[in-house]
């Protein structure tokens, strides 16, 4: 059986790290990390997100502010918005909760957020320092960053010499994740829709991360013996053992049959999910040294 990777012991590992660092940057500058969450609208499940964020921010010794905006605020209202807090010098880190209203472009607000302040790393400038490898001063997506760090815990940094398969090439996760296995030395291929044999490709790869969003689709006979298996996916499936109209979530892998073949795996929920909000206050946390032009530690 795989070794389960606790994607909650390593998150809360990530954010003592934060707490640490916020404390000693307010300490030697007097310089607060600062994060400003925006949301338009009353989407349940955003609205959970963004309490979550304020709260793990708040946890980390950060200033955190939240903006709530009605669902016929005008695009023009958001971004004048985003631009006072580009230009508010205590807000570090900028993250507008998606999905916006329909009437709102994503693609022209996520570019209004100054490059150095995109905690979420979707601005265009982020996007092309990931994809030429200028890890150091970029700011990456969180969900990938977090999986990233989860496949470190496990294969180390260096990833020479093995093959990485990604599921899924959206611009959140499965590219992203590609970009940064290849940034670690990893052999990647990236699958999709349209990818023919998938299970076989699959099963080439001592590294599979599924970014699918199709409940329980990886089997053991796609899993390489030995292989690290990230699941990304978080589907909500019935579960009518568990009452009538109950449900539970569930990954883009059959973790008990994975867990069959695989050396490690992530649980889901309890593996990536976790990382992702670690990962947010990470990006904040290196928004304010940058800042200041102090080097950030790293995760
Ligand atoms: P997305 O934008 O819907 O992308 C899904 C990708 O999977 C697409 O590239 C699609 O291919 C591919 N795909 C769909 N069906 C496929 C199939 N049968 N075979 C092979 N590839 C297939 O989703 P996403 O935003 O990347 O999210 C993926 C999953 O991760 C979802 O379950 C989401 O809930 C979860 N997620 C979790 C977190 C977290 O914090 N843990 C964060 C973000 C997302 P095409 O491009 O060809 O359509």
């Amino acid at each position: 059986m795989a070794v389960t990777i606790n994607g909650k012991e390593i998150a809360e590992d990530v954010v003592s790290k934060v707490k640490a660092s916020a404390a000693e940057l307010i300490e030697s500058t007097g310089i607060t990390p600062g994060i400003a969450v925006v949301i338009v609208g009353e989407d349940p499940a955003s609205q959970v997100y963004v309490a979550s964020k304020g709260k793990k921010a708040r946890e980390c010794g950060f200033k955190s502010v939240q903006h709530t905006l009605a669902e016929d605020t005008s695009e023009e209202e958001l971004v004048a918005l985003v631009e006072s807090l580009n230009a508010d010098p205590s807000i570090h880190g900028i993250l507008v909760q998606l999905p916006l209203p329909k009437h709102i472009d994503s693609g022209r607000i996520i570019q209004t957020i100054s490059p150095d302040k995109d905690v979420d790393g979707f601005h265009f400038i982020n996007v092309g320092k990931l994809g030429t490898g200028e890890l150091d001063t970029a700011f990456v997506p969180c969900t990938p960053a977090g999986s990233m760090l989860l496949i470190e815990r496990v294969l180390g940094r260096d990833l020479s010499g093995l093959n990485a398969v990604v599921i899924g090439r959206s611009n959140i996760v499965g590219k992203p994740m590609f970009n940064l296995l290849l940034a670690h030395n990893a052999t990647v291929t990236i699958a999709h829709s349209r990818t023919k044999d998938l299970a076989g490709i699959c099963r080439n790869a001592d590294i599979l991360v599924a970014a699918v969003g199709r409940p329980q689709m990886v089997k053991a006979d796609w899993v390489k013996p030995g292989a690290t298996v990230i699941d990304v996916g978080i589907n909500r499936i019935p579960a009518p053992e568990k009452g009538e109209g109950k449900s539970r979530l569930v990954g883009d892998v059959d973790f008990a049959d994975a867990a069959t073949v695989a050396a490690a795996i992530t649980p889901v929920p309890g593996g990536v999910g976790p990382m992702t909000i670690a990962m947010l206050m990470a990006n904040t946390l290196v928004a304010a040294y940058r800042s200041v032009g102090k080097v950030p530690p790293r995760f």
